[in-house]
């Protein structure tokens, strides 16, 4: 069967995987803006209808805020003496408050109304009988005059209130006249007025009783997210500009403005939706990508492992089957007799090569397999480990002076609870090692040291072969890993002789590293601490 190559499998994923999450994101995302409108729209709607139910009552109730303001003479025009300025002279309060009350008191001499006279002089004698609000009305509603302005600040001694208001319809209503206009809205400051010229004066609504309407009114119609307001259409709209805005059937331009209370928390909450799809949308996105990522990776591992592991079957078989074979031949050589003394020495001495070679590759291959499922078994015993390396190194000498390579060590007596045979291993491994790479002439050496306070212990092999590269360093401790491809291999070899090192220097609670220059050489060290 014929296989993808990594690229096109990860390619394959992504298409599967990634492809449809991006549609759906899009999909989600679109819903989100959509819903994200849809929450604005009917958001509109609800202010518009709230601005309309305002709108409508505003409407409803101006009407009865108008006033009428009578147009008085100024300078005033002189009435016809009468008796009843007598009673104003006087201090009868019944007679008072009857001229006050009559309709046709008509003006004094000095052109002033006699019922505001009277009802000045009622609060003049007996505060408690003339109400100032009533007083008030009198004199703007019914006689405004130099007096309304006199008595009002007599009144509001402050010009707050009704004062302030007889001001400012006094100047609206100069406006109105220049302009020529008969009635209308009018801004003065912030808030509109109403006013409509008649032949006697003029019909008015004060900004301070719209204001008030509007306060009344939207104290009824309270909304959690909207703010009402009055402008006139057309009127220059200040930096926040309204919601919705709906008009007022009374006069024209007038309108209730809608303002959202907390535009923000608003804008925010309907984006909260979008931003939640986005994120989880994101969030699976990175899922779905890492996941891809890790069976990708793990694919590759596991792929890369089962060619290692064929290689590794290969090249177990081709090391088995080189050395039986010549020992056979040599053997069968042997066995005719027919060979002179040296030669028969010379094939002593390589079945005996071969011998070991044959049973360290055996010890190594079924190490390894009880390692990987878990059956090796340690056994531990006090051990002098400076004789057990100098027999080690004792058993590899022939293979190092066939090698034109000079074997030294230099050994430091100690003693440790060790699994000997499993370090004689691994020391046969590294020293295998050593011997294998090293071009002839070189030297190898070994050292079994003490060292940090006598804590641990160090058993270390250097050579002064090819080295190796940095980034190979971390690698060749893995099983079956051999660098290059095989065909440009030049040494024989299974990579399963430097994990089993690491798994033997684990198994005494210790670490095997390399220290390699390349064209310099390496120095393999085990480091194990002593048992306490
Ligand atoms: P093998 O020797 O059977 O290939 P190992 O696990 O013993 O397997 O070693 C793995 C690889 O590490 C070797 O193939 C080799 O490339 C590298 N290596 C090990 N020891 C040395 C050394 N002393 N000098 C240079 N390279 C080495």
């Amino acid at each position: 069967m014929k296989r993808l190559s990594p690229t096109w499998s990860l390619a394959g994923l992504i298409l599967i995987v990634l492809v449809p999450l991006g549609v759906l994101s899009l999909l989600a995302w679109r819903g989100a803006r959509a819903q994200e409108r849809a929450v604005w729209e009917d958001l509109g709607r609800e202010a518009e209808l709230y601005g309309r139910a305002l709108a409508d009552r505003m409407a409803l109730r101006l009407p009865e805020m108008v006033s009428f303001r009578a147009d008085y003479p100024d300078p005033p025009v002189p009435g016809s003496a009468s008796t009843m300025d007598i009673v104003l002279e006087g201090s009868d309060i019944a007679a008072l408050k009857s001229l006050r009350d009559s309709p046709d008191a008509g003006l004094s001499a000095a052109g002033l109304p006699r019922q505001a006279l009277a009802a000045l002089r009622i609060m003049e004698l007996a505060p408690g009988e003339q109400p100032a609000r009533e007083l008030e009305g009198l004199l703007m509603e019914k006689h405004p005059s130099i007096l309304t302005e006199v008595a009002l600040a007599k009144i509001d001694p402050q010009g707050t209130g009704a004062r302030e208001t007889w001001e400012q319809g006094r100047k609206a209503l100069a406006m109105l006249r220049d302009r020529g206009a008969r009635s209308g809205w009018v801004l003065e400051g912030a808030t509109p007025w109403w006013f409509q010229l008649e032949q006697s004066g003029v019909k008015l609504i004060p900004p301070r009783a719209v204001d008030r309407l509007l306060k009344e009114e939207s104290a009824n119609f309270q909304h959690r997210d909207f703010q009402p307001g009055l402008s006139l259409e057309g009127q220059d709209v200040q930096a926040d500009e309204p919601f919705r805005s709906m008009p007022v059937a009374f006069g024209e331009r007038l309108q209730v403005d809608v303002r959202l209370k907390y535009p923000e928390s608003l804008a925010a909450a309907a984006k909260g939706e979008e931003r939640r799809i986005l994120t989880l949308v994101a969030l699976a996105a990175v899922i779905s990508a890492g996941g891809l990522l890790l069976i990708h990776r793990t694919l590759k591992r596991e792929r890369k492992l089962n060619e290692m592991k064929s290689q590794f079957v290969a090249s177990v078989s081709h090391e088995l089957r080189a050395p039986v074979a010549s020992i056979r031949l040599m053997a069968d050589a042997l066995e005719e007799g027919k060979l002179p003394p040296e030669t028969v020495k010379e094939f002593h001495r390589l079945i005996a090569r071969e011998g070991t070679r044959l049973s360290t590759l055996v010890g190594n291959v079924l190490d390894h397999a009880r390692i990987e499922q878990g059956r090796r078994v340690w056994k531990k015993e006090p051990s002098d480990l400076a004789p057990l390396v100098a027999d080690t190194v004792a058993v590899m000498e022939p293979l190092a002076r066939e090698r034109e390579l000079a074997l030294s060590s230099e050994l430091q007596a100690l003693e440790e609870t060790v699994d000997a045979d499993a370090i004689q291993q691994a020391l046969v491994n590294l020293l295998d090692n050593a011997i294998k790479f090293s071009p002839p002439g070189g030297s190898v050496s070994v050292r079994l040291v003490k060292y940090d306070d006598d804590r641990i212990w160090c058993l270390s092999v250097q050579d002064e072969g090819p080295g190796i590269p940095k980034e190979e360093q971390a690698r060749i401790f893995e099983r079956f890993y051999r660098p290059g491809d095989e065909l440009r291999r030049e040494t024989q070899g299974t990579g399963i002789g430097l994990s089993l090192v690491k798994s033997i220097a684990e198994a005494h609670g210790g670490t095997v590293t390399v220290a390699s220059t390349p064209g310099k050489g390496s120095t393999f060290t085990l480091r194990i601490p002593f048992t306490p």
